[in-house]
């Protein structure tokens, strides 16, 4: 068979390896404590399970229309535009099978052989495995604990060419749990200003979960709106992972050409999810709060219990369910110590390379998980470093 040429730069999201092979282990009778997956340990809250229910019940089992049902656009376009504080209308959304595939369409609809492409590194892994996949280059703009996971402005600035067409953006951040201030976002804009040609792809899915100050999108600063394609959706903040329901806000035209490849691809979201969806933002937002008080506790017990190990430094997130310590101390490398630590540990964890090169020298250890687990999985991390390497 001749793959094509295409296939040979795509990436993959090593997230979903690790947890094969942990429930491979766990099929041989091993005891694995899950720390790899992104995904809240919550329920989906009752009512929207029940609206989707409902919807099922009720005959919402047919083909809608591609950018989403008028209600759910509806209720996207009011959150969006209430949140960021500015006009958002329909026209302007379009609802996807997850956040992911926003990634997918708006590097697709963008970015032409040899068009250069800005990213976080560590960062997503998809991002760079898209831009890769369409020929593009990707440009990282490298994360690093001395900066708090911060945007090096500077290396920003100096990375930004005529070829840059896109420039994409993730706060709060997976993995690093880094957010980006106000001036941050404020400082991008100040670089791009005189590049109205540069595209932003502002991955927000996160912004619900942020544990101090407020979430800044750069859409939100005069002029920026129409550049910016929002990425968000529902799987982390309504913990509806598993329902596959995401959305991009951006200009009405661009919104077309998103559909044309929704029709393309997918066709439509499903009808019964999105009607949850309508439901998870229109109605009670209690779980969301449940959630985050919940996280906030095993953030404290994780970073603590982190840094207490011998050659392990580890920031506090500041928003996400990430802690991203740093292993450099330890004497190992991320990919091996990951390993190690499955393989003879029992914790499922990622290494920071599964998040491009410049996470090597961490981990990635997601607190979506109990307490009990986490302090469990904290005395098998100290164990395994503990054993030089
Ligand atoms: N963006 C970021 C930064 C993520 O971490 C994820 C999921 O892990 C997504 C987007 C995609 O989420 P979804 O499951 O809705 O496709």
């Amino acid at each position: 068979m001749h793959l094509a040429d295409r296939m040979h730069r795509i990436g993959t999201e090593t997230a979903f390896k690790v947890l094969a092979r942990a429930k491979a282990l766990e099929a041989e009778g091993r005891d694995v404590i899950h720390l790899e997956i992104g995904e809240p340990d919550f329920d989906t809250p009752p009512n929207v399970v029940e609206a989707g229910v409902a919807a099922l019940r009720s005959g919402h089992t047919h083909y809608v229309a591609a950018p989403g049902i008028p209600p759910l656009r509806e209720a996207i376009a009011r959150y969006i535009g209430e949140t960021r504080g500015i006009d958002v209308t329909p026209n302007m959304v379009v609802v996807t099978p997850g956040g992911k595939p926003i990634m997918f369409y708006a590097i697709l609809a963008l970015i032409n052989a040899g068009d250069e492409v800005m990213y976080p590194n560590p960062g997503f892994p998809i991002y760079e495995s898209m831009i890769r996949f369409v020929g593009g280059t990707p440009v990282p703009t490298p994360l690093t604990y001395d900066n708090n996971f911060r945007l090096d402005l500077d290396h920003f600035r100096d990375h930004v060419t005529d070829r840059t067409r896109l420039v994409i953006l993730n706060s709060p951040a997976n993995p690093t749990s880094g957010v980006m201030t106000e001036s941050d976002v404020r400082a991008v804009a100040d670089i791009l200003a005189d590049r109205p040609d540069i595209t932003i792809l502002s991955d927000e899915i996160y912004d619900r979960i942020l544990y101090t100050g407020a979430h800044h999108s750069i859409a939100s600063l005069p002029g920026y709106q129409d550049r910016t394609i929002i990425l968000n959706g529902f799987s982390k903040t309504y913990a509806m992972t598993g329902w596959r329901l995401g959305y991009g806000v951006m200009r009405p035209d661009l919104a077309e050409w998103i559909t044309t490849l929704m029709i393309n691809s997918n066709s439509c979201t499903a009808a019964f999810t999105q009607m949850a969806g309508v439901e998870a933002l229109n109605g009670p937002q209690d779980s969301v709060d449940a959630m985050l008080a919940a996280f906030r506790e095993r953030r404290t017990a994780i970073v603590e219990g982190l840094n207490a190990i011998p050659g392990i430094r580890c920031a506090m997130p500041e928003g996400a369910f990430y802690a991203f310590p740093n292993i450099e101390g330890t004497g190992r490398k991320s990919d091996p110590l990951a390993t190690e630590l499955l393989e003879r540990g029992g914790v499922a964890a990622l290494s920071g390379t599964a998040f491009g090169a410049y996470g090597e020298g961490y981990l990635r250890l997601s607190y979506a998980n109990s307490l009990p687990n986490i302090q469990k999985a904290l005395e098998r991390i100290a164990d395994v470093v503990a054993v030089p390497a």
